[in-house]
């Protein structure tokens, strides 16, 4: 770019001589041009050759005067005709005075000078003698002029010489400045003409380089409109493959302005559901909790992006989980927000149901071991700081392997199956219910003492009493518990709280069955566990 510059600027430098050189010569020409009109003006001047035509008609009424006089004398004219006579000499010679007319003459013509000034002063003289009428000074005049003048005839001829030589030369001068000034004009003239062939010459170089340089801008933005339109023409490709791709994702996927105003890109998926009728984005109406709403948005704009967050999203219809990312990119110079999300939901009712049976007894539908567990642990927690009372229930069917034995492993299941549901239909929708062993059962009853617990362990005990097993043939197989009650102490673990109901439950066992047995409390550990027939 420097060379360019240095280039441009020595181009105008140039450019700039050139209009001088021009401008120079056009003054050089006018100059010359007006001095050659003044020499012209002066060599055609119409008086240049007056005072030779003066001194020829001074010479000749200098010889007719000379004649006059001697007419006059011998009586052939009036006194009157000479004095007519010398007056018109006198007008002549008076012509004659302070003429320049030898100013020009090379060597000095000292005879013709004298001549000169002689004739104008005797012209003079005689001039203020002549009066009409007065005879005596015609003759007087008469006499002087016929001695004075005719030695003055002769040199009055060197005067008109040296003014013919005097007008050569001036004539001659004059020519060779006129000569000169047209010598100027022609060097002006080629100046000129060299001076304005450069400056045409440099006109055209610059005019063909400006075509040259304004063709090349041309290619280049002919170049510059196709690569624009080609690039165009792929970035829509591009656009639409993207659309394609992104369309096509299992992902929905949505792009727009930080503040929402803007949607540069959204699913199908997300369109009808979650787009507000002004094709704005608002957070809270894609997610179906504002918490969420909040906390996703929050997260994005501290850390840029969000990964994997699960949440549950407004649907077209109803709301679904779904697991949602995010990123803050820039866009159009403004920062915005690409999001993408994917239906969980079908997970997560696998999960919840991977958890139910992780959680549930395949055979009765209570709680297996593992929940009842966890349930239990929670529940002590929780009674033992409301300070409430909490009674465990360990309940087991009586010579069950008998059934087994004697109608089939189904039939111990259906017994199993009839005793659960009996058992779920006698507890509260606040207690715990679990199947813990083969035909073991345990409750847990919180908020109540053992006084409160008794009623509903009888209770259990004589539904499952009047439950009949059908053996298929009409005829009916009765079922028996036996119960360990335990009420919870002062920081016991459900652990320690269920040995003791199966130490009870053992008493009742070992009681005769079909009875309830009561654990009793540590300061009385020693005692056996009551039983209640
Ligand atoms: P007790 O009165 O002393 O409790 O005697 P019981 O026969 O009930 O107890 P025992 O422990 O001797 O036998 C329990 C039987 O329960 C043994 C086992 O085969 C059976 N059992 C355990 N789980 C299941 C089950 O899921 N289905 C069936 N059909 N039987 C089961
Ligand atoms: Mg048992
Ligand atoms: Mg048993």
């Amino acid at each position: 770019m420097p060379a360019l510059m240095l280039s441009r600027s020595q181009k105008n430098l140039a450019l700039s001589v050139l209009v001088l050189i021009v401008v120079t010569m056009l003054g050089l020409l006018t100059a010359a041009l007006l001095l050659a009109g003044q020499q012209a003006n002066q060599l055609a001047a119409p008086n240049l050759h007056g005072e030779l035509w003066r001194a020829y008609q001074t010479t000749r009424e200098m010889e007719l005067t000379l004649k006059a006089a001697r007419q006059y004398q011998q009586g052939e004219i009036s006194g009157d005709d000479l004095v007519v006579r010398i007056q018109v000499l006198r007008s002549s010679t008076r012509m004659l005075q302070d003429s320049r007319m030898f100013s020009a003459l090379p060597l000095p013509r000292p005879r013709a000078d004298e001549a000169l000034a002689r004739i104008i002063s005797l012209s003079s003289t005689w001039n203020k003698q002549a009066h009409f009428a007065d005879e005596q000074a015609a003759q007087r005049l008469a006499i002087q002029i016929n001695r004075d003048m005719a030695p003055l005839i002769k040199p009055m001829h060197e005067v008109m010489i040296a003014s013919n030589i005097s007008l050569a030369n001036k004539l001659d001068h004059d020519r060779q400045l006129l000569y000169k000034s047209f010598r100027y004009i022609g060097w002006a003239l080629i100046g000129l003409l060299i001076g304005s062939t450069l400056l045409v010459a440099r006109l055209i170089y610059n005019y063909r380089q400006a075509r040259q340089l304004s063709n090349r801008l041309s290619e280049l933005n002919h170049t510059l409109e196709d690569r624009v339109a080609m690039r165009t023409l792929e970035l829509s490709e591009e656009q639409r493959v993207l659309n394609q791709i992104l369309q096509a994702s299992p992902s929905d996927v949505a792009f727009f302005s930080a503040d929402g105003d803007e949607v540069y890109f959204i699913s199908e998926g997300l369109q009808s559901s979650l787009l507000s009728p002004s094709s704005t984005f608002e957070y809270a109406q894609f997610f179906a909790d504002p918490a969420d709403a909040e906390r996703f948005h929050a997260n994005l704009i501290n850390d840029n992006q969000v990964d994997d967050l699960e949440a549950l999203l407004r649907g077209p219809s109803a709301p679904y989980y779904a697991v949602i990312s995010g990123r803050v990119l820039e866009h159009k110079g403004r920062p915005a927000h690409l999001i993408w999300c994917y239906d969980i939901s079908m997970r997560k009712q696998m999960e919840e149901s991977l958890l139910a049976l992780a959680n549930t007894d395949a055979l009765t539908g209570l709680d297996n071991r593992h929940s009842f567990w966890r349930k239990g642990e929670a529940l002590l927690h929780y009674t033992r700081r409301i300070e409430q009372h909490c009674v465990a229930l360990m309940l087991d069917i009586d010579h069950f392997k008998q059934i087994n034995d004697q109608y089939g492993h189904q039939a111990g299941d259906l017994a199993l199956q009839k005793v659960a549901s009996e058992l779920q239909l006698g507890v509260r929708e606040n207690d715990i219910l679990g199947r813990i062993g083969g035909e073991e059962f345990v409750v847990l009853l919180p908020h109540i003492s053992t006084e409160q617990a008794l009623p509903i362990a009888e209770r259990l005990r004589s539904n499952v009493e009047a439950l009949h097993l059908p053996l298929g043939n009409g005829q009916y197989h009765s079922l028996t518990l036996s119960i360990g009650l335990a009420s919870m102490l002062t920081h016991e673990s459900l652990d320690q709280l269920l040995n003791r109901a199966d130490m009870a439950l053992y008493e009742a066992k070992a009681a005769g069955r079909n009875r309830i047995s009561i654990c009793p409390a540590p300061s009385l550990k020693q005692t056996q566990p009551l039983s209640v027939d």
